[in-house]
């Protein structure tokens, strides 16, 4: 895929149009620095143009606000990303609804949310985006298949279901509420788990030849990082399951790339 973007890229480039990610980073967490590494690295082999705005933890809301509307005006400037999550001071909601619609290619903003859900195309949040593109690409059928999502935030959780759904899957949302959960896990085709609890699931429960996407990235206490799915015993049972690091994960990445590109081709 990223080699497909590369071309696109060079195309875009020769009708004069760089495309452009800036990304703001605020405060110093480690894991969001490595993050924003990661998005530069695949920026940079790809020939996506990345601009990294750095501001201190102290930056107040406002100021954020103001860059974010600099940025919205800026012509050369195709994506923002504002790196989550932000210090307690700052809204996150009111930094999302900052970024224009047309350069939001997190997929975060409510106007893409609404377009998404209303079957439109528009930029899709890159890591359920990435997830259905994993499918895809791995001739993995959905139409007519039970998907069970275990998560129901609005970056992933929500988000994936409703692209499951648009490709035809009958879609369970399991959350921390849910009752007897595992009836459900035994009845998932396409099992999505996006929780944020190192194991939480195994695989005891997951139905013989279930497609296990494991989305949580924990780091544990020797300091690796380890999925929600505790991969040696679900991958007895699974036909297709992603590993953590290495799975959904970069796929997000590329899916960020794509978004850039789809928004640079929007301003040609
Ligand atoms: P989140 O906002 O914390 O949401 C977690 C979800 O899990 C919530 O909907 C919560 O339910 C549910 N949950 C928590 N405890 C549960 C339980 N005991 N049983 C059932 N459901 C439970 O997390 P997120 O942002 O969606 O991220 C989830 C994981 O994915 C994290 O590990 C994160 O690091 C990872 N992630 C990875 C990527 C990637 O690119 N690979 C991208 C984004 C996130 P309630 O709504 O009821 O509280």
């Amino acid at each position: 895929l990223k080699d497909e973007m590369k071309n696109e890229v060079a195309e875009l480039k020769k009708q004069g149009v760089t495309p452009n990610l800036t990304v703001i980073l605020v405060g110093d967490d480690p894991a969001s620095r490595s993050y924003v590494r990661g998005k530069q690295k695949a920026s940079d082999y790809i020939g996506i143009e990345s601009n990294l705005i750095e501001l201190s933890s102290e930056t107040s809301q406002n100021e954020l606000l103001k860059l974010i509307t600099q940025l919205n005006n800026d012509p050369n400037v195709h994506g923002i990303l504002v790196q989550l999550p932000l210090p307690d001071h700052i809204n996150e909601q009111s930094v999302i609804e900052a970024i224009s619609p047309d350069k939001d290619v997190d997929g975060f903003h409510p106007v893409n949310i609404g377009r998404m859900m209303t079957g439109q195309d528009t930029f899709f949040p890159c890591t359920p985006y990435g997830i259905i593109q994993m499918l895809k690409s791995k001739n993995i059928p959905i139409e007519g298949k039970h998907a069970v999502v275990i998560g129901r935030s609005n970056i992933v959780g929500k988000p994936v279901g409703q692209l499951l759904l648009k490709e035809n899957a009958t879609v369970t949302y399991c959350h921390s509420r849910t009752k007897n959960m595992e009836q459900f896990i035994a009845t998932a085709d396409i099992l999505i788990v996006a929780v944020g609890i190192p194991h939480f699931i195994d695989g005891t429960h997951i139905k013989p030849g279930a497609v296990v996407i494991d989305v949580g990235v924990n780091r544990i206490e020797d300091g690796s990082l380890t999925g929600d799915v505790e991969f040696a015993s679900a991958k007895q049972k699974a036909s297709y399951i992603t590993p953590v690091p290495k799975g959904v994960g970069p796929r997000t990445i590329t899916m960020l790339m794509g978004n850039t590109i789809k928004s640079a081709k929007n301003n040609l």
